[in-house]
């Protein structure tokens, strides 16, 4: 049947006819819907001309706030151009461009720039890369992957093999290749996870070709926190014993930390540096890994010594997004370099805590730069019972107060645009707090 969304309500088309990603679609469809018509700066409207705090920055993605003049400018210049052309033996000047600025911008070394669409891609590129620089070096044992516990990597095969994140991903393991985790540190103290980790090294010496972390920060397993000097002491570990390191910056880059990758910040020189999410700041699908040159180096020979690599995607380095990237960038840049991302980020932290360090519904509360996480529990302890669906009802109360948040279990993650001022950040966090007061205290189970 042909249905046309000028005929029939577009939340009934939705429903009918759109299966969303990570979603209940039973509970999905007996929920109110939300439809987004238009947005500006950290704030989205619905079609009911209801306006909401991005809260979640379009997952994770948001920088600069929607519609930004210059973002739409640079986009609009270059759709007067070419919307998109092939880098299948091709090139244009955002694609370039954009590769020669990520490289400015990464520690030293990080000289070449594979681009995909998404941030699961970014990661299957590094691992794949890893992979075929072993065998071309000769090197057939090194065949191993190690990961942190409670790693996201994404939700493709080789992503979800090298990631760790429980019930979303255990049906699918029979098909995903073995891999080795070791366990997380500690907000305070690594010891024992590098303890596993030099271990697990020593017993797979020679064997290991590569390790991924999320730096800082593990954004999907709801904000986990590294202490200060862990990543520059995996980085040292992984150095020692011939072990590729991929970072996967694609949630915390670009701001969203703070700085324009943790990395530099850390003096952390990686093999793989994986980008996505922030990249565009919010408006495109775009994703780049950033690779050492003796790694693109090996890959160097004739068509015939079968040693180029043998991967890439129709949308590769889409001019559009590009364009859109380099000016997401360049705008970025200063806000960091000026020391006003420090400000608004401290302030953000000085808030989260008012609110909720010692809230009775608030088990703990995490965040770094502009990710913040709140576990939600009841006031005289122990867990909500899943089918209670806590952290959603919050999250649901949250829009009657015109809030947009997304739950993870009975955690809320507040990850907001990095372009909202004070006042929205003050808004940000008394919404929340509202939604929880009107929620949980006289939740009954
Ligand atoms: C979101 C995310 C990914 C996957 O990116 P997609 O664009 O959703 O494929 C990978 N790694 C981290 C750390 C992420 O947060």
């Amino acid at each position: 049947m042909n249905t046309s969304v000028t005929t029939l309500d577009i939340a009934e088309v939705d429903r009918r006819h759109v299966w969303h990603p990570f979603t209940q679609m039973q509970e999905y469809a007996s929920l109110p819907p939300v439809v987004i018509a238009s947005g500006r700066g950290g704030w989205l409207t619905d079609g009911d001309g209801r306006t909401y705090l991005d809260g979640n920055a379009s997952i994770w993605t948001n920088v600069h706030g929607h519609n930004d003049p210059d973002l739409n400018a640079a986009l609009l210049d270059q759709l007067g151009r070419v919307a998109h052309a092939t880098m299948l033996g091709l090139t244009h000047a955002p694609g370039a461009d954009l590769a020669a600025e990520l490289v400015g911008l990464a520690p030293a070394g990080l000289d070449h720039v594979f681009f995909t669409d998404n941030g699961s891609g970014a990661v299957e590129v590094a691992l794949k890369q890893s992979f075929q620089f072993w065998q071309l070096a000769g090197r057939l044992e090194k065949r191993g992957v190690i990961g942190m516990a409670g790693a996201y990597h994404g939700d493709t095969f080789g992503t979800m093999a090298v990631g760790d994140s429980g019930f979303f991903h255990d049906r699918f393991r029979p098909w995903c290749f073995a891999t080795d985790h070791f366990p997380a540190p500690e907000e305070h103290d690594a010891d024992a996870s590098l303890a596993a980790l030099a271990e697990l090294l020593r017993a797979k010496d020679g064997q290991t070709a590569c390790l991924i972390l999320e730096p800082s920060v593990q954004g999907a397993a709801g904000m986990r926190l590294q202490p200060p000097g862990f990543v520059r002491a995996v980085a040292d570990l992984c150095r020692q014993h011939e072990v590729h390191l991929i970072l996967d910056e694609v949630f915390v880059g670009f701001g969203r930390l703070g700085p324009m990758f943790v990395c530099s910040d850390e003096g952390v020189n990686p093999d793989f540096l994986c980008l996505a999410k922030g990249l565009t700041g919010g408006y495109l699908p775009l994703a780049a890994t950033l690779v050492r040159a003796e790694i693109y180096n090996a890959f160097l020979g004739t068509y015939e010594s079968r040693r180029a690599f043998f991967h890439g995607h129709t949308f590769t380095g889409n001019p559009l997004a590009s364009a859109v990237a380099l000016a997401n960038v360049r705008k970025l840049r200063p806000l960091i370099e000026s020391g006003v991302l420090a400000r608004r980020s401290a302030a953000f932290g000085r808030l989260l805590e008012a609110a909720f360090a010692a809230h009775p519904h608030v088990r703990a509360l995490r965040y770094r730069g502009f990710a913040a996480a709140l576990d939600l529990a009841p006031a005289d302890g122990g867990d909500y019972p899943v089918a209670l669906r806590a952290g959603l009802k919050v999250c649901l109360r949250a829009r009657e107060h015109g809030l947009l948040l997304r739950p993870l279990g009975d955690s809320l993650l507040l990850v907001p645009p990095l372009c909202l001022d004070e006042t929205e950040l003050n808004q940000l966090v008394t919404r929340t707090l509202r939604a929880i007061d009107d929620v949980l205290p006289t939740l009954a189970f």
